[in-house]
């Protein structure tokens, strides 16, 4: 299927590895012109160049903290007009509720609430203008079924996920669709974080660890970056027009739910 996005020209936050790189990937696979970013300048400049090798596309790379406020000036500054905004960035650390203050909860609200909103509030007036416009935010299952150990990203996911709720609908009269994509477990290197956060808080090795997270699964394994940037692709693709504020839980059937 022709996605019919070539020549588009899309921001991927937080892409020089796991999901970022994953939907950057997907986006040059479709001829989308990238601006990506990372805090480490090395990884990324190593992606951006497999990038262009792989696809042919325009790769500028933006070394910067997307959550800080200097970080964002210099990834907007290079990016310049942008049809395609994935917001993404470091998820917050496991821990249990009584280990968090303020200044916790405003660094996890800094980083997976306020920039992904200070990102859409930057881009949106522009794909306005032009009448076209996709945003995909990357969140996380944890929307929709609470992980308990990850407090701070079940509180600022999902006060990202009301903001894009109504803004979505504001704004898709103008061409404009906004959409969150809901990672359950991938094999990234979150992953491995987080198999670490099992293994210690249940005193098992790392490949016991691994094992417990595994049975969570229905599929029995994890999703691939290639499998998330495909599904990302699609929702920032020209056929995604009437896909609005929608959360698309991406997790190999973990959330035991029926709708
Ligand atoms: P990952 O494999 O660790 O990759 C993170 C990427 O983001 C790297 O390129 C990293 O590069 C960049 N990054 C991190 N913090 C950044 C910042 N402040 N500014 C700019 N770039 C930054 O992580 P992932 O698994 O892809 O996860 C991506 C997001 O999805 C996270 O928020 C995670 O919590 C969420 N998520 C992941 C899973 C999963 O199973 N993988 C499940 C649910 C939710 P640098 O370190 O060089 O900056």
């Amino acid at each position: 299927m022709d996605l019919g996005i070539r020549g588009r020209r899309a921001l991927v936050c937080a892409s020089s590895k796991g999901l970022g790189r994953g939907c950057a990937e997907a986006l040059a696979a479709e001829g989308v012109d990238l601006v990506l970013n990372a805090r480490g300048a090395e990884a990324l400049e190593a992606t951006a160049e497999a990038i262009r090798a792989a696809h042919g596309v325009e790769v500028t790379a933006v070394a910067c903290d997307i959550t800080t406020e200097e970080g964002r000036a210099k990834v907007l500054a290079a990016a310049g007009d942008i049809d395609i905004l994935v917001t993404n960035a470091g998820g917050p650390p496991p821990g249990l509720w009584s280990d968090w203050d303020r200044d916790d909860f405003i660094k996890a609200l800094d980083a997976n609430m306020l920039t992904p909103i200070a990102l859409m509030t930057a881009l949106l007036p522009g794909m306005i203008d032009r009448g076209w416009g996709r945003v995909v935010n990357i969140t996380s299952q944890s929307v929709k079924a609470p992980i308990p150990a990850l407090g701070l990203s079940n509180a600022a996911r999902t006060g990202l996920t009301g903001f894009v709720a109504g803004t979505a609908r504001q704004v898709a009269a103008k061409g404009v669709n906004i959409n969150n994509l809901l990672p359950g477990s991938h094999d990234t290197d979150r992953v491995i974080a987080l198999e670490t956060g099992v293994a210690k808080a249940q005193n098992v090795s790392m490949e016991e660890a691994r094992k417990i997270r595994l049975s969570a699964i229905p599929t029995g394994r994890y999703g691939t970056i290639e499998e998330f940037g495909a599904m990302c692709a699609f929702l920032c693709s020209e056929h995604a027009g009437f896909i609005v504020g929608q959360n698309v839980l991406l997790d190999g059937g973990q959330t035991n739910a029926t709708i």
